[in-house]
């Protein structure tokens, strides 16, 4: 039998993948995002002059900067067209209702206006 396990981010429980019996993080995709930055983190931890050396080489300060910034709008781009795929359906679904309210939001304004134009003539 599988046995359940509680996500170390959200604190759900969840299934562990099979292949890997040791998962403590769930599938969701912010618990995912959160678990690689934490793996970042602990990783730039352990190598703390990976980034001094790249700097003490030719590159200027502001080079690096800027490789940085791009690497993590990169990486934020992925998570965000992930979120947005599993949104997706949300989104529909909300601006289906948006466009519901905003028609009949319409149609009364315009009802308004005729009665306007009566009240006038
Ligand atoms: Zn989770």
């Amino acid at each position: 039998m599988v046995k359940e396990r509680k996500c170390r981010m959200c604190g759900r429980p969840f299934i562990p993948n099979k292949y890997r019996p040791n998962q403590d993080v769930c599938s969701s995709i912010e618990c995912q995002y959160q678990r690689q930055l934490n793996n970042m983190k602990k990783w730039r931890n352990k190598n703390p002059n990976y980034f001094r050396y790249k700097e003490a080489g030719n590159k200027s300060w502001k080079e690096t900067c800027r490789e940085r910034s791009l690497e993590w709008r990169k990486r934020h781009q992925e998570y965000l067209k992930l979120y947005r795929e599993a949104h997706k359906e949300r989104h529909r679904q909300y601006m289906r209702e948006y466009m519901k309210k905003y028609r009949i939001q319409k149609e009364e304004q315009q009802k308004e206006k005729k009665t306007d134009n009566k009240e006038i003539s």
